[in-house]
C-alpha cells in the first residue's frame, strides 16, 4: 500500500507532516515529499489517519 498524492489539490498546510512527520515532509519551498515504498503495517493506522485528516481530500492510499 502506498500513499498517493494530488498535488492539484495539496495547499502545503502540513496536516499531514503533523499526524506522520515520519511519511511525509515539506521543504523549504512548501513542497510536499513522501517516503517511498509501501507504507509498513504498522504506520498504516496512520497514514489513514492522514488522509482523513487532510482538509483538501489530497491523499490516498493504494
Ligand atoms: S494534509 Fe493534505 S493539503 Fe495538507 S500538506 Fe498534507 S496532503 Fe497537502
Amino acid at each position: 500500500m502506498k500513499i498517493i498524492v494530488d498535488f492539484d489539490r495539496c495547499e502545503a498546510n502540513g496536516v499531514c507532516v503533523g499526524i506522520a512527520p515520519d511519511m511525509f515532509e515539506l521543504d523549504d519551498d512548501d513542497q510536499l515529499t513522501v517516503a517511498e515504498g509501501d507504507v509498513a503495517a504498522d504506520r498504516v493506522a496512520d497514514a489513514e489517519e492522514a488522509v482523513a485528516q487532510c482538509p483538501k481530500a489530497a491523499l490516498r492510499l493504494a
